[in-house]
């Protein structure tokens, strides 16, 4: 909540004595909010009898310091541009129900081309986020149910290479189960969005809290290292290291285990056969599925003794008392050596520097684990009509890539097909640029910026087009300040992106 939205009272819909109260229309809830307090939502409050958007409108920098509005001006009262600015939706208001005109539509000139830049904060009822979490550990079975606070929120997806992947929110969560589960669902949903930490628990599996751009905790424990690949990659990587090193090499992954002397890599190099059996199922020469259950042992498996995984030693195909065995995991954090006994067991000896090097590799190759989080939402609905006249216009004008589309000046990538369903990474958009609706539905900032003859063309509010000055000067319906904050340097300049758009660079 803002500083300015502190200074009111939460204040539910539905109280009787209206009269003296007003109506916030900014969403389907409608509000009545006496003077001084603030909405359900916190975001919208009554100040001396009109209806005010409690946070500043947030305007993006680039080439200067933040400055404060006040400062932005010359000592003649007019305005010094201290830099390329950019109005976000943040603290924008919404157009809800979408009778009207976006809350700002603003004109800029860029590089000589004209451009205008429509901003709305959308109500988002179909929208999800979609985690990713660098993590080998097995956090819980493929469509297994995700709850926070005990609710049903999501389910954990397909996982993609050395991470776990969730997806959570969704219509059906916040629209189509127990009220208790669409109010947790967007509650999550809209901490993760503002890079805040939530506790999850998969049924049949762990607890994790996430967090975007911080490592998982998983069981409590923090997730330090990806792994540098599936153990047959690994194998790849490093096999031309361990060469005269040792005599034979497992790495140890859930998904698949590498053996140098029977894979490619060391065949090419002139690996011996140790006569060396992995009980598991064989996929191809030196790699193996299934050596175990997943879980939070050695490579994602649920072992601690790596010896569990080999089977009887074959002295017709090489094995020999003495031959030395190197087991390692896929963050190179568990390693072990052995070596063959007189009866071909292997036996545990104190680990030789000569591989230490190889080890400290692996882990030195190993990528920082995190979370991330991506936003998914459509705005492919009544939001189009504040932007242009004929909604699917824009539709298609987004889909032809003529409207650059960005969340909180934030680039997004907007799904092939029908429709404007668009993802974004969460730690490119400024803090808390998220908000909600007790609807239970997600607000989002979102910008729609394009060639002014183009708006044109679309059918655009065309009488509602202002200057980013005037914006700046006067704000807009909702009476809130402005205030500007640095642009990310890792987010390209939405209107330069829209003059790139169709040559690709945006
Ligand atoms: S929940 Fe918020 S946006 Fe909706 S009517 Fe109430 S104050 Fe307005």
């Amino acid at each position: 909540m803002s500083e300015l939205a502190e200074r009111f009272e939460t204040h539910a819909a539905g109280e009787k004595q209206v009269a003296e109260k007003i109506r916030c229309d900014a969403c389907p809830v409608m509000c009545y909010i006496a003077d001084g307090r603030s909405g359900a939502c916190d975001r919208y409050g009554n100040s001396g009898g009109r209806i005010v958007r409690l946070d500043p409108l947030t305007i993006l920098e680039q080439g200067g310091a933040a400055v404060a509005f006040d400062a932005g001006r010359a000592a003649d009262g007019g305005l010094v541009n201290t830099g390329r600015r950019f109005v976000t939706a943040i603290g924008a208001g919404t157009t809800y129900p979408d009778y009207k005109p976006a809350p700002f539509i603003v004109s800029q000139e860029v590089e000589g081309v004209d451009l205008v830049t429509v901003v709305t904060e959308g109500i988002f009822s179909y929208c999800g986020v979609k985690v990713k979490i660098d993590t080998d550990r097995q956090i819980g079975a493929e469509a297994a149910t995700v709850r926070a606070k005990g609710e049903a929120i999501g389910h954990v997806t397909t996982g993609e290479y050395g991470s776990q992947m969730l997806s959570l929110g969704g219509v059906h969560h916040l629209t189509g189960g127990s009220k208790s589960e669409g109010r947790v669902t967007c509650d999550a949903l809209l901490n993760l969005c503002n890079k805040k930490p939530v506790e999850l628990t998969i049924d049949g599996g762990a607890s994790i809290v996430v967090q975007a751009g911080k490592p998982p905790v998983i069981d409590g424990k923090l997730e330090n290292r990806m792994r540098v690949g599936c153990g047959s990659a690994t194998i790849g990587m490093f096999a031309a290291q361990w060469r005269g090193l040792v005599d034979e090499v497992v790495v140890v992954d859930d998904h698949i285990t590498g053996v140098v002397s029977e894979h490619q890599a060391g065949k090419v190099l002139g690996w011996e056969d140790t006569g060396i059996k992995i009980v598991g199922r064989r996929s191809t020469p030196g790699r193996y599925f299934k050596v175990s259950e997943p879980g939070l042992g050695w490579g994602g498996t649920t072992i601690s003794d790596p010896r569990s995984i080999l089977g009887e030693w074959n002295a017709k195909k090489g094995a020999r008392p003495g031959l030395s065995l190197l087991m390692v995991s896929t963050t190179g954090e568990q390693f072990a050596y052995y070596e063959l006994d007189d009866e071909l067991k292997p036996v545990e000896k104190p680990f030789p520097e000569r591989l230490r090097k190889s080890v400290d590799l692996i882990e030195e190759n190993c990528e920082p684990a995190l979370c991330t989080v991506l936003f998914v939402g459509g705005a492919g609905g009544s939001l189009r009509a504040g932007v242009v006249e004929n909604p699917v216009r824009l539709t298609r004008s987004v889909q032809e890539l003529q409207t650059y589309v960005t969340v909180g000046g934030a680039p997004v990538y907007v799904w092939p097909g029908g429709g404007i369903t668009l993802m974004v990474d969460v730690t490119r958009v400024p803090d808390n640029a998220f908000g909600y609706v007790p609807t239970p539905a997600l607000v989002a900032p979102i910008e729609f910026t394009l060639r002014r003859d183009d708006y044109v063309a679309l059918g655009g509010h065309v009488d509602h087009i202002r200057s980013v000055e005037d914006v700046l000067a006067h704000g807009g319906e909702y009476l809130n300040p402005r205030h500007e904050i640095d642009a990310s340097s890792d987010n390209p300049w939405p209107p330069l992106a829209q003059l790139h758009l169709r040559d690709g660079k945006a």
